[in-house]
Protein backbone atom coordinates (compact mmCIF):
# COMPACT_ATOMS: atom_id res chain seq x y z
CA UNK A 1 0.00 0.00 0.00
CA UNK A 2 1.64 3.15 -1.16
CA UNK A 3 2.39 5.74 2.08
CA UNK A 4 1.85 3.52 4.26
CA UNK A 5 4.74 2.65 6.59
CA UNK A 6 6.69 -0.37 7.22
CA UNK A 7 5.36 -1.49 11.18
CA UNK A 8 8.52 -1.50 14.23
CA UNK A 9 8.09 -1.50 17.49
CA UNK A 10 10.79 1.51 19.37
CA UNK A 11 12.63 -0.61 21.59
CA UNK A 12 15.66 1.77 23.65
CA UNK A 13 16.37 3.82 20.63
CA UNK A 14 15.73 0.95 18.29
CA UNK A 15 13.53 0.09 15.64
CA UNK A 16 12.46 -3.76 16.37
CA UNK A 17 11.32 -5.26 13.28
CA UNK A 18 9.99 -8.91 12.80
CA UNK A 19 12.32 -11.64 12.23
CA UNK A 20 11.40 -14.13 13.95
CA UNK A 21 9.00 -12.97 15.97
CA UNK A 22 4.84 -13.42 15.75
CA UNK A 23 3.28 -10.83 13.93
CA UNK A 24 -0.14 -8.98 13.10
CA UNK A 25 -1.44 -8.23 10.26
CA UNK A 26 -2.96 -4.56 10.10
CA UNK A 27 -6.02 -4.34 7.71
CA UNK A 28 -7.57 -1.56 6.25
CA UNK A 29 -11.37 -1.91 7.31
CA UNK A 30 -12.75 -0.24 4.08
CA UNK A 31 -11.06 -2.73 1.92
CA UNK A 32 -9.66 -5.52 4.22
CA UNK A 33 -6.61 -4.92 2.06
CA UNK A 34 -3.61 -6.16 4.57
CA UNK A 35 -1.45 -2.67 4.94
CA UNK A 36 1.19 -4.14 6.85
CA UNK A 37 3.19 -6.95 8.81
CA UNK A 38 3.47 -5.83 12.68
CA UNK A 39 5.73 -7.27 14.72
CA UNK A 40 4.75 -8.64 18.41
CA UNK A 41 7.12 -7.97 21.49
CA UNK A 42 8.16 -11.17 23.50
CA UNK A 43 9.12 -11.49 26.98
CA UNK A 44 12.48 -10.28 26.09
CA UNK A 45 11.63 -7.25 24.51
CA UNK A 46 9.25 -6.18 27.17
CA UNK A 47 12.20 -6.88 29.73
CA UNK A 48 14.68 -4.35 27.52
CA UNK A 49 11.87 -1.86 27.37
CA UNK A 50 11.47 -2.01 31.00
CA UNK A 51 15.20 -1.37 31.60
CA UNK A 52 15.08 1.52 29.27
CA UNK A 53 11.76 3.05 30.80
CA UNK A 54 13.78 2.68 34.30
CA UNK A 55 17.16 4.62 33.06
CA UNK A 56 14.68 7.03 30.53
CA UNK A 57 12.82 7.97 33.99
CA UNK A 58 16.41 8.94 36.03
CA UNK A 59 17.40 10.80 33.19
CA UNK A 60 13.61 13.10 32.27
CA UNK A 61 12.57 13.36 36.08
CA UNK A 62 16.01 15.33 36.08
CA UNK A 63 15.27 17.14 32.74
CA UNK A 64 14.75 21.13 32.88
CA UNK A 65 10.58 21.94 32.57
CA UNK A 66 12.73 24.09 29.57
CA UNK A 67 13.48 20.66 28.08
CA UNK A 68 10.13 18.82 28.57
CA UNK A 69 8.66 21.87 27.24
CA UNK A 70 10.90 22.28 24.27
CA UNK A 71 10.21 18.58 23.07
CA UNK A 72 6.13 18.67 23.41
CA UNK A 73 6.02 22.37 21.48
CA UNK A 74 8.52 20.97 18.96
CA UNK A 75 6.24 17.62 18.32
CA UNK A 76 3.07 19.69 18.46
CA UNK A 77 4.77 21.98 15.05
CA UNK A 78 5.51 18.58 13.96
CA UNK A 79 2.74 16.82 14.06
CA UNK A 80 0.94 20.07 12.42
CA UNK A 81 3.63 19.81 9.53
CA UNK A 82 2.97 15.73 9.25
CA UNK A 83 -1.10 16.46 9.50
CA UNK A 84 -1.59 14.95 5.88
CA UNK A 85 0.21 12.27 6.42
CA UNK A 86 -0.61 10.95 9.46
CA UNK A 87 -4.00 11.99 8.86
CA UNK A 88 -4.25 9.33 6.09
CA UNK A 89 -2.88 6.87 7.99
CA UNK A 90 -5.33 6.69 10.72
CA UNK A 91 -7.99 6.50 7.96
CA UNK A 92 -6.34 3.75 6.67
CA UNK A 93 -5.83 1.75 9.58
CA UNK A 94 -9.12 2.50 11.59
CA UNK A 95 -11.08 3.84 8.75
CA UNK A 96 -12.73 6.87 10.17
CA UNK A 97 -13.32 10.12 7.27
CA UNK A 98 -10.03 12.08 6.24
CA UNK A 99 -11.42 14.88 8.31
CA UNK A 100 -12.07 13.48 10.89
CA UNK A 101 -8.58 12.07 11.24
CA UNK A 102 -7.05 15.58 10.54
CA UNK A 103 -9.06 17.28 12.94
CA UNK A 104 -7.47 14.20 15.33
CA UNK A 105 -3.91 15.56 14.49
CA UNK A 106 -4.80 18.95 15.22
CA UNK A 107 -6.02 17.91 18.56
CA UNK A 108 -2.95 15.88 19.56
CA UNK A 109 -1.11 18.69 18.43
CA UNK A 110 -2.95 21.26 20.65
CA UNK A 111 -2.93 19.01 23.29
CA UNK A 112 1.15 18.35 23.35
CA UNK A 113 1.27 22.86 23.10
CA UNK A 114 -1.03 22.94 26.68
CA UNK A 115 1.14 20.46 28.07
CA UNK A 116 4.53 22.26 27.13
CA UNK A 117 2.95 25.25 29.11
CA UNK A 118 1.85 22.85 32.40
CA UNK A 119 5.55 20.99 32.24
CA UNK A 120 6.28 24.64 33.70
CA UNK A 121 3.36 25.17 36.40
CA UNK A 122 4.32 21.85 38.45
CA UNK A 123 4.21 24.06 41.65
CA UNK A 124 4.97 22.83 45.51
CA UNK A 125 4.59 24.77 48.55
CA UNK A 126 6.22 25.79 51.85
CA UNK A 127 4.59 25.30 55.08
CA UNK A 128 4.43 28.06 57.67
CA UNK A 129 6.92 27.15 60.28
CA UNK A 130 8.55 28.22 63.45
CA UNK A 131 12.17 29.68 62.47
CA UNK A 132 14.96 26.77 61.98
CA UNK A 133 12.38 24.77 60.15
CA UNK A 134 11.30 24.13 57.14
CA UNK A 135 8.83 22.09 55.45
CA UNK A 136 8.29 22.23 51.73
CA UNK A 137 5.32 20.22 49.69
CA UNK A 138 7.02 18.86 46.45
CA UNK A 139 5.21 17.25 43.31
CA UNK A 140 7.56 14.49 41.82
CA UNK A 141 6.85 12.45 38.29
CA UNK A 142 5.68 9.25 39.33
CA UNK A 143 7.69 7.03 37.98
CA UNK A 144 7.63 4.71 34.58
CA UNK A 145 4.44 4.21 33.17
CA UNK A 146 2.52 1.49 30.92
CA UNK A 147 0.31 3.47 28.74
CA UNK A 148 -2.50 1.62 27.12
CA UNK A 149 -4.16 3.06 24.40
CA UNK A 150 -7.06 2.45 22.02
CA UNK A 151 -7.63 1.97 18.17
CA UNK A 152 -10.75 4.06 17.72
CA UNK A 153 -8.31 7.66 18.33
CA UNK A 154 -5.47 6.41 16.96
CA UNK A 155 -3.42 9.47 16.84
CA UNK A 156 -5.38 11.43 19.85
CA UNK A 157 -5.42 7.98 21.88
CA UNK A 158 -1.00 7.87 21.89
CA UNK A 159 -1.00 11.16 22.19
CA UNK A 160 -3.23 11.45 25.62
CA UNK A 161 -0.95 8.70 26.75
CA UNK A 162 2.14 9.99 25.73
CA UNK A 163 1.84 14.18 26.59
CA UNK A 164 0.95 14.09 30.14
CA UNK A 165 3.99 11.31 31.31
CA UNK A 166 6.65 13.63 29.16
CA UNK A 167 5.36 16.89 30.70
CA UNK A 168 5.31 15.11 34.06
CA UNK A 169 8.80 14.00 33.84
CA UNK A 170 7.86 10.36 34.04
CA UNK A 171 9.29 7.67 31.04
CA UNK A 172 6.49 5.40 28.88
CA UNK A 173 6.11 2.23 27.26
CA UNK A 174 3.17 2.84 25.12
CA UNK A 175 1.25 -0.24 23.76
CA UNK A 176 -1.19 1.39 21.81
CA UNK A 177 -3.71 -0.88 19.40
CA UNK A 178 -2.33 -3.71 16.95
CA UNK A 179 -5.08 -2.79 14.63
CA UNK A 180 -3.95 1.21 14.08
CA UNK A 181 0.06 1.23 14.85
CA UNK A 182 1.47 3.71 12.12
CA UNK A 183 -0.68 6.23 13.63
CA UNK A 184 0.95 5.69 17.16
CA UNK A 185 4.38 5.44 15.72
CA UNK A 186 4.12 8.77 13.97
CA UNK A 187 2.72 10.49 17.05
CA UNK A 188 6.27 8.62 18.58
CA UNK A 189 8.75 9.73 15.96
CA UNK A 190 7.58 13.59 16.49
CA UNK A 191 8.39 13.44 19.83
CA UNK A 192 12.04 11.99 18.89
CA UNK A 193 12.56 14.49 15.85
CA UNK A 194 12.17 17.12 18.59
CA UNK A 195 14.51 15.93 20.84
CA UNK A 196 13.03 13.09 23.25
CA UNK A 197 15.50 11.15 24.61
CA UNK A 198 14.96 7.36 23.09
CA UNK A 199 14.86 5.46 26.56
CA UNK A 200 11.79 8.47 27.72
CA UNK A 201 9.14 7.02 25.60
CA UNK A 202 8.99 3.63 23.52
CA UNK A 203 6.35 1.51 21.51
CA UNK A 204 5.50 -1.97 21.92
CA UNK A 205 2.75 -4.21 20.51
CA UNK A 206 1.85 -7.73 21.50
CA UNK A 207 -0.86 -10.05 22.34
CA UNK A 208 -2.47 -7.38 24.61
CA UNK A 209 -3.03 -9.71 27.92
CA UNK A 210 0.67 -11.11 27.71
CA UNK A 211 2.02 -7.22 27.33
CA UNK A 212 -0.42 -5.77 30.51
CA UNK A 213 0.75 -8.80 32.58
CA UNK A 214 4.08 -9.14 31.92
CA UNK A 215 4.82 -4.45 32.44
CA UNK A 216 1.97 -4.59 35.33
CA UNK A 217 4.09 -7.61 36.74
CA UNK A 218 6.89 -5.33 36.81
CA UNK A 219 8.16 -2.96 39.96
CA UNK A 220 9.85 -0.85 37.56
CA UNK A 221 6.13 0.57 36.05
CA UNK A 222 4.67 2.81 38.83
CA UNK A 223 1.47 3.84 37.00
CA UNK A 224 -1.04 1.89 34.59
CA UNK A 225 -2.79 4.20 32.16
CA UNK A 226 -5.64 2.31 30.25
CA UNK A 227 -8.21 3.67 27.49
CA UNK A 228 -10.74 0.72 26.51
CA UNK A 229 -13.12 -1.18 27.70
CA UNK A 230 -14.82 -1.63 31.12
CA UNK A 231 -14.08 -5.42 31.57
CA UNK A 232 -10.71 -4.96 30.79
CA UNK A 233 -10.24 -1.99 32.81
CA UNK A 234 -11.57 -3.75 35.83
CA UNK A 235 -9.22 -6.64 34.91
CA UNK A 236 -6.20 -4.03 34.30
CA UNK A 237 -7.18 -2.39 37.58
CA UNK A 238 -6.82 -5.85 39.17
CA UNK A 239 -3.51 -6.41 37.95
CA UNK A 240 -2.26 -3.05 39.17
CA UNK A 241 -3.47 -3.30 42.61
CA UNK A 242 -0.84 -6.06 43.49
CA UNK A 243 1.69 -3.56 43.46
CA UNK A 244 -0.55 -0.78 44.48
CA UNK A 245 0.09 1.03 40.82
CA UNK A 246 -1.36 4.20 40.32
CA UNK A 247 -3.99 3.93 37.92
CA UNK A 248 -5.54 6.44 35.03
CA UNK A 249 -8.77 4.63 33.56
CA UNK A 250 -10.97 5.85 30.74
CA UNK A 251 -13.55 3.08 30.19
CA UNK A 252 -16.65 2.57 28.62
CA UNK A 253 -19.67 5.47 28.61
CA UNK A 254 -23.58 5.23 27.29
CA UNK A 255 -23.80 8.41 26.58
CA UNK A 256 -27.61 10.04 27.51
CA UNK A 257 -28.94 13.07 24.95
CA UNK A 258 -31.85 14.56 27.18
CA UNK A 259 -33.78 16.63 24.53
CA UNK A 260 -36.69 19.15 26.11
CA UNK A 261 -39.73 20.35 23.55
CA UNK A 262 -38.67 23.74 24.35
CA UNK A 263 -35.77 23.50 22.13
CA UNK A 264 -35.87 23.99 18.38
CA UNK A 265 -36.15 19.98 17.35
CA UNK A 266 -34.13 20.82 13.69
CA UNK A 267 -31.07 22.61 15.38
CA UNK A 268 -31.04 20.08 17.67
CA UNK A 269 -30.87 17.13 14.71
CA UNK A 270 -28.68 19.04 12.85
CA UNK A 271 -26.14 19.04 15.86
CA UNK A 272 -26.74 15.65 17.33
CA UNK A 273 -26.92 13.89 13.82
CA UNK A 274 -23.61 13.91 12.99
CA UNK A 275 -21.99 13.77 16.15
CA UNK A 276 -23.85 10.39 16.93
CA UNK A 277 -22.22 8.99 13.00
CA UNK A 278 -18.63 10.60 13.87
CA UNK A 279 -15.96 8.04 13.73
CA UNK A 280 -19.00 5.34 13.29
CA UNK A 281 -20.41 5.72 16.72
CA UNK A 282 -17.26 4.42 17.85
CA UNK A 283 -16.64 6.85 20.35
CA UNK A 284 -16.64 6.79 24.13
CA UNK A 285 -17.99 10.07 24.52
CA UNK A 286 -20.40 9.51 21.89
CA UNK A 287 -24.10 10.30 21.83
CA UNK A 288 -25.90 6.88 22.64
CA UNK A 289 -29.52 7.04 24.19
CA UNK A 290 -31.75 10.13 23.28
CA UNK A 291 -34.37 10.38 25.56
CA UNK A 292 -36.97 12.90 23.77
CA UNK A 293 -39.74 14.48 25.65
CA UNK A 294 -42.71 13.24 24.32
CA UNK A 295 -44.74 16.02 22.76
CA UNK A 296 -41.65 16.20 20.01
CA UNK A 297 -40.52 12.84 20.16
CA UNK A 298 -42.08 11.55 17.21
CA UNK A 299 -40.54 14.67 15.15
CA UNK A 300 -37.65 13.65 16.67
CA UNK A 301 -37.14 10.46 15.51
CA UNK A 302 -38.78 11.05 12.17
CA UNK A 303 -36.16 13.90 11.33
CA UNK A 304 -33.37 11.63 12.95
CA UNK A 305 -33.92 8.77 10.76
CA UNK A 306 -34.36 10.90 7.50
CA UNK A 307 -31.36 12.12 8.42
CA UNK A 308 -29.19 8.80 8.76
CA UNK A 309 -30.82 7.46 5.44
CA UNK A 310 -28.98 10.72 3.53
CA UNK A 311 -25.78 10.11 5.46
CA UNK A 312 -22.73 9.11 2.65
CA UNK A 313 -21.23 6.01 4.21
CA UNK A 314 -18.26 5.47 1.99
CA UNK A 315 -14.35 4.79 2.10
CA UNK A 316 -13.08 7.23 4.52
CA UNK A 317 -10.39 8.43 1.78
CA UNK A 318 -13.19 9.62 -0.73
CA UNK A 319 -13.92 13.27 0.02
CA UNK A 320 -17.99 12.78 -0.09
CA UNK A 321 -17.76 10.48 2.85
CA UNK A 322 -19.38 11.51 5.85
CA UNK A 323 -18.83 8.08 7.69
CA UNK A 324 -16.58 5.53 6.83
CA UNK A 325 -16.34 1.52 8.02
CA UNK A 326 -16.61 0.30 11.20
CA UNK A 327 -13.06 -0.50 12.95
CA UNK A 328 -12.79 -4.09 12.52
CA UNK A 329 -14.83 -7.40 11.43
CA UNK A 330 -15.78 -7.55 15.14
CA UNK A 331 -17.62 -4.36 15.62
CA UNK A 332 -20.29 -4.47 12.50
CA UNK A 333 -20.80 -8.51 13.85
CA UNK A 334 -21.53 -7.04 17.35
CA UNK A 335 -23.98 -4.13 15.61
CA UNK A 336 -25.97 -7.22 14.08
CA UNK A 337 -26.15 -8.80 17.84
CA UNK A 338 -27.20 -6.19 19.98
CA UNK A 339 -29.61 -4.50 17.00
CA UNK A 340 -31.66 -8.45 16.12
CA UNK A 341 -31.73 -8.53 20.61
CA UNK A 342 -33.70 -5.24 20.41
CA UNK A 343 -35.58 -5.56 17.14
CA UNK A 344 -36.83 -9.07 18.92
CA UNK A 345 -37.67 -7.18 21.99
CA UNK A 346 -40.10 -4.96 20.25
CA UNK A 347 -37.75 -2.04 19.35
CA UNK A 348 -38.35 -0.57 16.11
CA UNK A 349 -36.17 -0.25 13.57
CA UNK A 350 -36.46 3.50 11.34
CA UNK A 351 -33.31 3.60 9.43
CA UNK A 352 -30.33 1.20 8.90
CA UNK A 353 -29.81 -1.88 11.12
CA UNK A 354 -27.52 -3.69 8.47
CA UNK A 355 -23.80 -4.04 7.38
CA UNK A 356 -23.32 -2.34 3.84
CA UNK A 357 -21.53 -3.36 0.76
CA UNK A 358 -19.79 -6.52 0.25
CA UNK A 359 -16.11 -5.66 0.81
CA UNK A 360 -14.67 -3.93 4.07
CA UNK A 361 -16.90 -3.68 7.48
CA UNK A 362 -19.37 -1.16 6.75
CA UNK A 363 -22.64 -0.59 8.77
CA UNK A 364 -25.75 1.50 7.83
CA UNK A 365 -26.36 4.61 9.95
CA UNK A 366 -28.72 3.10 12.39
CA UNK A 367 -31.90 5.05 14.73
CA UNK A 368 -34.14 2.62 16.78
CA UNK A 369 -37.24 3.69 18.28
CA UNK A 370 -39.20 2.60 21.63
CA UNK A 371 -36.20 0.47 22.52
CA UNK A 372 -37.02 -1.46 26.02
CA UNK A 373 -35.01 -1.02 28.74
CA UNK A 374 -33.86 -4.48 29.41
CA UNK A 375 -32.54 -4.44 25.26
CA UNK A 376 -28.68 -6.16 25.50
CA UNK A 377 -27.92 -2.48 23.87
CA UNK A 378 -29.27 -0.32 26.33
CA UNK A 379 -27.36 -1.78 29.11
CA UNK A 380 -23.84 -2.21 26.82
CA UNK A 381 -21.81 0.45 24.89
CA UNK A 382 -22.78 -0.58 21.74
CA UNK A 383 -19.65 1.82 20.36
CA UNK A 384 -21.10 1.79 16.82
CA UNK A 385 -23.37 3.78 14.41
CA UNK A 386 -26.32 3.01 16.58
CA UNK A 387 -28.83 5.53 17.76
CA UNK A 388 -31.49 4.30 20.44
CA UNK A 389 -34.72 6.84 21.42
CA UNK A 390 -36.97 6.51 23.83
CA UNK A 391 -39.12 9.09 25.09
CA UNK A 392 -40.32 10.42 28.49
CA UNK A 393 -42.81 12.52 30.12
CA UNK A 394 -41.33 14.18 32.43
CA UNK A 395 -38.06 15.27 33.87
CA UNK A 396 -37.65 13.20 36.63
CA UNK A 397 -38.17 10.38 34.51
CA UNK A 398 -35.71 11.66 32.05
CA UNK A 399 -33.06 12.03 35.01
CA UNK A 400 -33.40 8.93 36.52
CA UNK A 401 -33.42 7.14 32.75
CA UNK A 402 -29.85 8.77 32.22
CA UNK A 403 -28.38 7.74 35.67
CA UNK A 404 -29.79 3.81 35.45
CA UNK A 405 -26.43 2.46 33.96
CA UNK A 406 -23.60 1.88 35.94
CA UNK A 407 -21.79 4.29 33.12
CA UNK A 408 -20.91 7.87 33.65
CA UNK A 409 -18.46 9.24 30.98
CA UNK A 410 -20.94 11.93 28.80
CA UNK A 411 -23.80 13.30 29.48
CA UNK A 412 -25.95 16.04 26.74
CA UNK A 413 -29.17 17.83 27.25
CA UNK A 414 -30.69 20.28 25.36
CA UNK A 415 -33.20 22.55 26.87
CA UNK A 416 -33.97 26.46 27.07
CA UNK A 417 -34.57 26.33 30.65
CA UNK A 418 -32.02 27.85 32.75
CA UNK A 419 -33.11 26.56 36.22
CA UNK A 420 -33.48 23.31 34.47
CA UNK A 421 -30.10 23.70 33.09
CA UNK A 422 -28.46 23.99 36.25
CA UNK A 423 -30.53 21.22 38.18
CA UNK A 424 -29.14 18.67 35.23
CA UNK A 425 -25.61 19.42 35.64
CA UNK A 426 -26.14 18.87 39.31
CA UNK A 427 -28.15 15.56 39.08
CA UNK A 428 -26.48 14.15 35.94
CA UNK A 429 -23.77 11.24 36.72
CA UNK A 430 -21.26 12.19 34.11
CA UNK A 431 -17.82 13.10 34.29
CA UNK A 432 -18.75 15.39 31.33
CA UNK A 433 -21.99 16.91 30.39
CA UNK A 434 -22.56 19.67 27.52
CA UNK A 435 -26.12 21.51 28.22
CA UNK A 436 -27.08 23.08 24.30
CA UNK A 437 -23.61 21.90 23.48
CA UNK A 438 -21.51 19.01 22.07
CA UNK A 439 -18.02 20.60 22.56
CA UNK A 440 -16.82 18.83 25.91
CA UNK A 441 -13.21 18.31 25.53
CA UNK A 442 -10.47 21.07 25.04
CA UNK A 443 -6.52 20.66 25.28
CA UNK A 444 -7.50 22.36 28.86
CA UNK A 445 -10.28 20.64 29.94
CA UNK A 446 -10.21 16.98 32.33
CA UNK A 447 -11.08 14.62 30.55
CA UNK A 448 -12.57 11.98 32.41
CA UNK A 449 -15.62 9.50 33.75
CA UNK A 450 -17.17 8.59 37.04
CA UNK A 451 -18.44 5.10 38.14
CA UNK A 452 -17.86 2.12 35.43
CA UNK A 453 -16.33 4.88 33.45
CA UNK A 454 -13.30 4.50 35.26
CA UNK A 455 -11.34 7.58 36.97
CA UNK A 456 -8.58 10.06 36.74
CA UNK A 457 -8.64 12.51 34.03
CA UNK A 458 -6.25 13.07 30.87
CA UNK A 459 -6.32 16.37 29.42
CA UNK A 460 -6.21 20.06 31.19
CA UNK A 461 -3.98 20.65 34.41
CA UNK A 462 -5.56 16.97 35.66
CA UNK A 463 -4.10 15.18 32.76
CA UNK A 464 -0.29 16.36 34.13
CA UNK A 465 -1.17 15.92 38.08
CA UNK A 466 -2.61 12.80 37.61
CA UNK A 467 1.18 11.69 36.59
CA UNK A 468 2.72 13.37 39.55
CA UNK A 469 3.04 12.25 43.50
CA UNK A 470 3.35 14.22 46.79
CA UNK A 471 5.93 14.35 48.56
CA UNK A 472 6.12 16.35 52.25
CA UNK A 473 9.45 17.07 53.21
CA UNK A 474 10.42 18.39 57.13
CA UNK A 475 13.68 19.71 57.80
CA UNK A 476 14.51 20.67 61.41
CA UNK A 477 17.06 23.08 62.64
CA UNK A 478 21.06 22.08 61.81
CA UNK A 479 22.12 20.45 65.47
P1 LIG B 1 -11.49 -5.12 23.90
O1 LIG B 1 -12.28 -4.74 25.08
O2 LIG B 1 -10.84 -6.46 23.92
O3 LIG B 1 -10.31 -4.07 23.64
C1 LIG B 1 -10.42 -2.71 23.90
C2 LIG B 1 -8.98 -2.17 23.93
O4 LIG B 1 -8.31 -2.72 25.05
C3 LIG B 1 -8.14 -2.57 22.71
O5 LIG B 1 -7.33 -1.48 22.35
C4 LIG B 1 -7.30 -3.74 23.20
O6 LIG B 1 -6.04 -3.82 22.56
C5 LIG B 1 -7.12 -3.42 24.66
N1 LIG B 1 -7.00 -4.61 25.48
C6 LIG B 1 -7.80 -5.69 25.49
N2 LIG B 1 -7.38 -6.58 26.40
C7 LIG B 1 -6.30 -6.04 27.00
C8 LIG B 1 -5.42 -6.46 28.03
N3 LIG B 1 -5.59 -7.61 28.69
N4 LIG B 1 -4.39 -5.66 28.36
C9 LIG B 1 -4.22 -4.47 27.74
N5 LIG B 1 -5.02 -4.00 26.77
C10 LIG B 1 -6.05 -4.78 26.40
O7 LIG B 1 -12.35 -5.12 22.63
P2 LIG B 1 -12.45 -4.37 21.25
O8 LIG B 1 -13.18 -5.29 20.38
O9 LIG B 1 -11.14 -3.85 20.75
O10 LIG B 1 -13.37 -3.17 21.64
C11 LIG B 1 -14.65 -3.50 22.14
C12 LIG B 1 -15.09 -2.57 23.20
O11 LIG B 1 -14.04 -1.85 23.81
C13 LIG B 1 -15.98 -1.54 22.62
O12 LIG B 1 -17.28 -2.02 22.53
C14 LIG B 1 -15.87 -0.43 23.60
O13 LIG B 1 -16.80 -0.66 24.64
C15 LIG B 1 -14.50 -0.56 24.16
N6 LIG B 1 -13.57 0.45 23.65
C16 LIG B 1 -13.57 1.62 24.29
C17 LIG B 1 -12.73 2.61 23.86
C18 LIG B 1 -12.72 3.95 24.56
O14 LIG B 1 -12.31 4.94 23.98
N7 LIG B 1 -13.12 4.02 25.84
C19 LIG B 1 -11.91 2.41 22.77
C20 LIG B 1 -11.93 1.17 22.12
C21 LIG B 1 -12.77 0.18 22.59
Amino acid sequence: MTGYPSLCMMIDGERVAAEARRTHQVVNPATEETLGELPLADAADLDRALDAARRGFRLWRDAPAQQRAAVLSGAASLLRQRADHLACAATLEEGKTLAEARMEVMMAAALFDFYAGEAHRIYGRTLVRPAGQRSTVTKEPVGPVAAFAPWNFPIGNPGRKLGAPIAAGCSVILKAAEEAPASALGVLQALYDAGLPKEVAQAVFGVPDEVSRHLLGSPVIRKLSFTGSTAVGKHLVRLASEDMKRTTMELGGHGPVLVFKDTDVEAVLDTMVPHKFRNAGQVCVASTRFLVEEEIYERFVDGFAARARTLRVANGLLPEAQMGPMANARRPAAMEKLIGDAARRGAQIRAGGTPMGNQGFFFAPTVLSNVPTDADVMNEEPFGPVALCRPFRNEEEAIAEANRLPYGLAAYAWTADAKRQRRLGREIEAGMIGINSVAIGGADAPFGGVKWSGHGHEDGPEGVEACLVTKALHEGAVP
